[in-house]
């Protein structure tokens, strides 16, 4: 029952304390996750939005000085021979751009009629009327060719009209290396391992260098994501499917990706997750830690709560049996300020009233008892008057019915004496005083007043001196207490038995025990037999008179000479009763 209550504190505390902490911890970490996942996001499109810039930016560049608009052919012909202007122009065009490595004018049959080349300046003019470049020019587009990788680096074809008045009249090409552009992307970093890598529209990786086990020209469109991405899905790094495992051999990534939409390019990002997620494991291990902690703690604490909460109510329940045992003395010491504290206090108030009560009781008895004696002495008196023949000589029925009734009234008498001893000793009354004295007085007196009815049961009743024999006590309460026990051993032993008496020194006490070969206590009675009006219900004592009170009040006198008293018993064999006194220094 006890430890049922604590254990639904206990599982009360836990379940209240735990569950918000875990519920909150769960919340901050799942929220922690979106908002870091968002922010990883973020910073990958905003790489690639950047990158997008610089690219867009290059092809507007370099397409934009091969897009040649003039007035009319005769403005740059009149100033000099044609190959000769054609010939300034590519030099012209060329030098306009780093990135250039050969530019070339083509005419409109297909023949190229000028050329500037960074390897070969003596680079021979050749017919390129089936190439695509020439072909999408001559109809008046822009050409952006496909990216090819050479010993210098990747490269690209570029090619776009000369118009005039909106008329294609020649047609001007360029060989673009991408080397520098491509340096530009890969320097670019997100934290210290995230990249950005550049796949062409064909799904050719382009970059100057081998990343991992992928070579530049390998075909990214092998790869489901590349291969999604050319055909126009955008990755935002938001996904699950966002996180994988990287063809570069970085290991797990988060990565983002999209096409650029005229050159149809695609930039790639990708962040190891080892650095991309390691803020966000510290911050979700401190919150891991403190949940843990938090719920330690009230692992903690809750006993030590769920203790404090039911020790008042172990408190009144000690204190219940201790009632219950008859020790009315008990208070209660509840000092938790709350309703407990109150019950507390109504228990003791109660405890109060059954202390009052039980005064009462013993009040009643002791005026009862001691109302009794004064008319019960006057019959005693009157019955010997007439027993000893004081009116006159009595008939010998008379003698016979007298006697009876001096023999109930000595009974009634003897009732009353213990019931006022009781009275008397409960009420506290009875305050007995010790001092030094002789124990063999009380006890030999005792034995010489006890030695007749022995007799006349044929009972030897023998005292066997001590050497110690001075005592802390009161002599008159230690003859009431040997005529007691004495007086039961006698009633309790049957004819031809014996009563020893004699002394045992134990440490700082003198021991007095009273020996029979009686009936002796049973067992099952033993443990009573000191209470007030207990009597053995036994075949062979049953006719024996007697109140039931003696036993309580030699245990009564005794403790309050600071002894103690006991007994041993066998039924049929016989019973000790022993007291221990103070042993006078
Ligand atoms: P009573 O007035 O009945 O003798 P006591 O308090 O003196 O009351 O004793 C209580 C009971 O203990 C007795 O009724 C008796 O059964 C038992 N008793 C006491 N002394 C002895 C003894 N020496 N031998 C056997 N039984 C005893």
């Amino acid at each position: 029952m006890k430890s049922r209550l604590r254990n639904k504190f206990l599982l009360f505390f836990i379940l209240l304390a735990c569950i918000p902490v875990l519920a909150l911890g769960g919340t901050i970490l799942y929220l922690l996750d979106l908002a870091h996942q968002r922010d990883v996001s973020n910073l990958e499109l905003q790489a690639i939005d950047q990158k997008e810039d610089e690219i867009t930016k290059f092809f507007a560049d370099t397409l934009g000085l091969l897009e040649l608009r003039v007035e009319s052919l005769q403005a740059l012909e009149n100033q000099e021979s044609q190959p000769s202007w054609q010939e300034r122009l590519v030099k012209q065009i060329f030098q306009a751009n780093d990135a250039f490595e050969e530019i070339s004018f083509i005419g409109l049959d297909g023949r190229e009629t000028a050329k500037y080349s960074l390897f070969d300046p003596r680079a021979q003019l050749l017919y390129v009327a089936d190439l695509p470049k020439f072909q999408e020019a001559r109809k008046g587009r822009n050409f952006i060719g496909e990216v090819y990788h050479t010993l210098s680096g990747p490269m690209l074809t570029l090619a776009a009209p000369v118009k005039v008045k909106e008329q294609v009249v020649q047609v001007l090409s360029a060989e673009v290396s991408l080397s520098r552009l491509i340096k530009a992307v890969e320097a670019a970093r997100l934290g210290a391992t995230g990249y950005v890598t550049l796949f062409a529209q064909n799904g050719v990786f382009i970059s100057d260098r081998a990343r991992g086990n992928i070579r530049p020209g390998f075909n990214g469109s092998q790869w489901d994501r590349i291969s999604q991405a050319l055909s126009g899905a955008v990755f935002t790094g938001l996904d699950q499917k966002d996180r994988y495992e990287s063809i570069f051999g970085t290991g797990s990534v988060v990565g983002a990706a999209r096409r650029l939409p005229e050159i149809g390019w695609v930039i790639a990002v990708e962040w190891p997750l080892k650095e991309a997620d390691e803020v966000l494991r510290n911050v979700r291990n401190q919150v891991m830690m403190v949940t843990l902690g938090s719920i330690v703690a009230v692992l903690l604490a809750a006993p030590l709560f769920a203790a404090r909460l039911v020790r008042p109510i172990r408190e009144l329940e000690m204190n219940a049996q201790e009632v219950e045992k008859g020790n009315l003395q008990t208070k209660v010491a509840i000092q938790t300020h709350d309703e407990l504290e109150d019950l507390g206090n109504a228990f003791n108030t109660m405890v109060q009233g059954l202390r009052r009560l039980e005064e009462l009781k013993e009040e009643f008895v002791f005026v009862a008892a001691h109302e009794l004696r004064t008319p019960s002495t006057v019959i005693k008196g009157y019955t010997s008057m007439l027993l000893e023949g004081d009116a006159g000589p009595l008939t010998k029925k008379v003698k016979t019915f007298l006697s009876g009734v001096e023999q109930a009234n000595q009974r009634l008498l003897q009732l009353v004496e213990d019931l006022l001893e009781v009275a008397r000793s409960e009420a506290g009354r009875i305050a007995i005083e010790v001092k030094d004295i002789d124990i063999r007085e009380p006890i030999q007196s005792t034995v010489e007043e006890l030695a007749l009815l022995a007799r006349k049961k044929t009972i030897s009743l023998t005292y066997e001196l001590s050497d110690t024999r001075h005592v802390l006590a009161n002599e008159r309460r230690v003859k009431e207490v040997m005529v007691n026990l004495v007086g039961n051993s006698i009633k309790y032993t049957p004819k031809k038995g014996r009563v020893r008496v004699f002394h045992e020194v134990k440490e700082k006490e003198l021991v007095t025990h009273i020996e029979d070969n009686g009936y002796g206590i049973p067992q099952e009675a033993q443990s009573k037999i000191f209470e007030k009006f207990y009597r053995v219900e036994s075949p062979e004592t049953r006719d024996i008179t007697g109140t039931g009170l003696g036993l309580f009040i030699v245990k009564q006198l005794v403790e309050k000479m600071h002894g103690a008293i006991w007994f041993t018993s066998e039924q049929g064999k016989g019973t000790t009763f022993s007291f221990s006194l103070p042993i006078a220094s």
